[in-house]
């Protein structure tokens, strides 16, 4: 069986696919800048790359140029061999808590709630009709990002605000990250040869999130309304005191939603350091003994740390902690200066274990009193997964 991922943008395309039959990556790539000026590809398999610069103006035009190269470059021999198309989606507010075939009323749902992610859910949208055009037999798969945390109680979902902002508008907690936190418990359930336990897993990349798990269920998640909630991330704040948002907005002349831009693509880490949000550049800083390099890098640590612990007293202790994404799993420092602050929790790191990396590793000693894991994540399989899952039903 073979399934595609794909990850659509409003000017991009990622997609990997996937043989089912041993869930392994037959070829993937990205199509970027569809409708732009330069638009291009690159599609990698079999050890080799290919890349050309092409008119792409929409995102079907990149879905049949995809199909093609497929067959071309010998990837499979006819697009009968694709059985299912899986979509990684952003936003289904309440109303999705698992994966679904993709219909109309997914399509219709995603329109409507395009006010809560209006760069990702219209972008989605294009991907989804793409398919459609171009293989409009083939079943294909929506998977939230949402969906995860939609078994969160009301305590953890509701803000301390008016109600009616929730009861009419909709502003509670939803989560991001969810299929990556899924496929983290799910991985930690192989590990561990069960399923009650209880997770703190640390998804945390350029964007970042924490989500805590009691029996495979997410019961909190760092994230928030929007990806601008939580842990402090790249160039993303993470929590502030929002009454800071009219006091900037009178000192530097600007209107809310530039500084809601300033909070999501200036802030974090390039914010503090005034230098770079991606964390091997602030760790060459930190050794240079830059000031404000190591205050981003002990503010980014100091953030992880208290949300950990915070979900370690929600959960009533904790089985494993997993670091998975970008920065957690390669950052070698990062995940030793949180584990190290973890001590009071009777977490021992070890440090010969902790300097591997790419693959699933237990950092933790034998005698640490939480199991700690650097495990890949992998949302596209996970996508692939749910696809094949829901297409055999
Ligand atoms: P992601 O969003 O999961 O792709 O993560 C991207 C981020 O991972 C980059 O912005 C880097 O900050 C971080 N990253 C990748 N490799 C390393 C590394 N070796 N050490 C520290 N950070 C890394």
């Amino acid at each position: 069986m073979k399934i595609i991922s794909i990850n659509a943008g409003s000017s991009s395309l990622k997609f990997s696919l996937f043989n089912m039959d041993n869930e392994t990556v037959i070829a993937s790539g990205l199509f970027e800048r569809i409708g732009i000026e330069g638009s291009n590809y690159v599609i990698k398999y079999n050890g080799e790359k290919v890349s050309e610069e092409i008119e792409l103006n929409n995102h079907t035009d990149a879905v049949k140029i995809l199909l093609d190269k497929l067959i071309t470059l010998e990837i499979i021999s006819s697009l009968d061999e694709i059985d299912g198309v899986g979509h990684r989606l952003v936003h289904g507010k309440d109303k999705y808590s698992k994966s679904v075939i993709i219909n109309d009323e997914v399509v219709n749902d995603l329109e409507e709630f395009k006010e809560f992610a209006p760069l990702h859910n219209p972008a989605n949208i294009l991907g989804i009709k793409a398919f459609k055009d171009v293989l409009p037999e083939v079943p294909m798969v929506g998977v939230f990002d949402t969906a995860f945390h939609q078994t969160m109680e009301k305590e953890a979902y509701l803000y301390p605000v008016p109600y009616k902002w929730y009861s009419e508008y909709g502003v509670r907690k939803y989560g991001f990250h969810g299929t990556s936190h899924r496929f983290i418990t799910q991985s930690v359930r192989e590990i561990l040869g069960r399923d009650n336990f209880n997770l703190i897993s640390c998804h945390i990349g350029n964007g970042g999130s924490i989500t805590a798990v009691k029996d495979m269920k997410c019961v909190d998640t760092t994230m928030g309304f929007t990806p601008l909630a939580g842990i402090m991330m790249g160039t993303r704040s993470g929590e502030i005191d929002s009454s800071l948002i009219p006091y900037i907005m009178e000192k530097e002349g600007k209107n809310a939603s530039e500084i809601i831009d300033d909070l999501n693509k200036n802030s974090g880490l390039v914010g503090l350091s005034e230098y770079s949000s991606d964390m091997r550049d602030i760790l060459v800083k930190c050794d240079e003994g830059d000031e404000k390099a190591i205050a981003a890098k002990n503010k980014y640590v100091r953030r992880i740390v208290d949300y950990i612990a915070q979900y370690y007293v929600l959960l009533g202790g904790a089985d494993v902690i997993v670091f998975t994404a970008g920065v957690g799993e390669n950052s070698i420092p990062i995940r030793r200066e949180v584990c190290e602050k973890l001590a009071p929790l009777g977490v021992k790191i070890d440090l010969d274990q902790n300097s591997k990396r790419g693959e699933v590793t237990k950092i933790s000693t034998e005698d640490s009193a939480i199991a700690v894991y650097v495990i890949p994540t992998d949302e596209e399989l996970m996508i692939a997964r749910d696809t094949l899952n829901l297409i055999n039903r």
